[in-house]
């Protein structure tokens, strides 16, 4: 009899993982859309449940014991409630006839279907996640072990019969979710990692390396677009009239405003590096940019920035852009003529932009 559970959790095991990888909400990484993850979570964990009844363990000449309901409840938490109503409904049809039709099938057939049907409800209610999910499977459980009772007239063997069930089923659902979560954890943990790979810690901004991506991104696409290269006009006096963190201060909210005037023309910002930041704006040629970027400056320029010890600072910037493919088709020869139009506007008074075409 051992053999036999662990056989079938083995076969419950496989489903677990091999669900959880694909479907976890973390990694997004095997299926693209995500709106037929119900349905085909539930499909699968219907024939995973069968799969299981097949090696199910006989327990009595009514009763047969395997881990269909941690398969039903594992759906719910992946897939939501029309997945656990989708397993449910497959497994308890497929419980009425697999070791033929009899009145004890038709019982435990039924209570499976309605199993599904319950916690389909409840997690329309209540989200099933790791941390609740417990009580669900509890519920189906208990209305199992009833079913189980009431099959096999509630004997001594039936009694052992409920033991052995409920002992089995908290032992493989509490291996395979101690799993899961642990795996949970591992994946929030890379997705973190991955974002912050990317991420200015100051600003919160897109970072140097995101910047060439995203860059490299727009120079395989092929079409028109513009490169603004911005920097604080005089930064190292307030660094060294007010210090660091001060200058720290001045950099987020600049980092603020320059998003939020560039998100109205789809414009990618990110710090690439010290006081320097830059904004791509796709589908847009010089003239554009440059009424973008004195949008930008003006948006710096126009409203002092308040730091925390009440002092009022007026803070400026400059620019340069230059356009693709206008002016150059590689990423270096780009980023090279932007700064040296942002060379210009320093040179020529600071608090403006200039683009490379106005060097000609
Ligand atoms: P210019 O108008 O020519 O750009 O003058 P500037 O003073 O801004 O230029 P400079 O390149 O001489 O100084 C840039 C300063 O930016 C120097 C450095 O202390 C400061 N800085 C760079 N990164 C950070 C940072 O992360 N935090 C703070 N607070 N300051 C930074
Ligand atoms: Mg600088
Ligand atoms: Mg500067």
């Amino acid at each position: 009899m051992l053999i036999d559970f662990i056989i079938n959790f083995c076969i419950l095991f496989t489903f677990a993982i091999l669900t959880y990888i694909p479907f976890q909400n973390r990694l997004n990484v095997y299926i693209p859309s995500s709106k037929y993850n119900p349905y085909i979570l539930g499909l699968l964990s219907g024939l995973t449940g069968c799969l299981l009844m097949l090696t199910a363990i006989n327990i009595s000449d009514f009763v047969i014991m395997d881990g269909r309901l941690a398969v039903i409840v594992l759906s719910g938490v992946l897939g939501g409630p029309f997945a656990t109503i989708i397993s449910g409904t497959i497994i308890g049809l497929f419980r009425l006839f697999v070791y033929g039709y009899s009145t004890s099938a038709l019982i435990a057939g039924t209570s499976t279907i309605i199993v599904g049907l319950v916690i389909g409800v409840w997690s329309w209610k209540k989200t099933m996640t790791f941390q609740n999910v417990s009580y669900f499977f509890g519920y189906a459980i208990v209305q199992t072990s009833l079913v189980i009772g009431f099959l096999d007239n509630w004997k001594f063997e039936t009694w052992i019969a409920i033991i052995s069930f409920i002992l089995y089923s908290i032992v493989s659902f509490s291996i395979i979710f101690v799993i899961l979560k642990q795996l949970s954890y591992l994946f929030e943990k890379i997705r973190h990692i991955e974002e912050i790979s990317v991420t200015d810690y100051l600003t919160g901004l897109n970072n140097n390396r995101k910047f060439q991506e995203y860059t490299q991104d727009l120079l395989l696409k092929n079409e028109v677009f513009s490169l603004l290269l911005l920097d604080i006009d005089y930064f190292k006096k307030v660094n060294d009239t007010y210090g660091h963190p001060v200058g720290d201060e001045v950099l987020k909210e600049l980092a603020f405003r320059i998003k939020d005037t560039s998100n109205h023309f789809g414009g990618i910002v990110s710090r690439n590096g010290g006081e320097e930041f830059s904004v791509l704006l796709p589908n847009t040629t010089e003239k554009k940019s440059l009424e973008i970027a004195n949008l930008i400056r003006q948006a710096i320029e126009k409203n002092v920035f308040q730091i925390s010890s009440g002092e009022k600072l007026d803070i400026t910037i400059s620019g340069g852009i230059s356009t693709f493919p206008q002016n150059a088709v590689t990423f270096h020869e780009l980023y090279k003529l932007s700064d040296e139009a942002l060379y210009l506007a320093k040179t020529s008074g600071r608090n403006k932009v200039v683009h490379i075409n106005q060097d000609k």
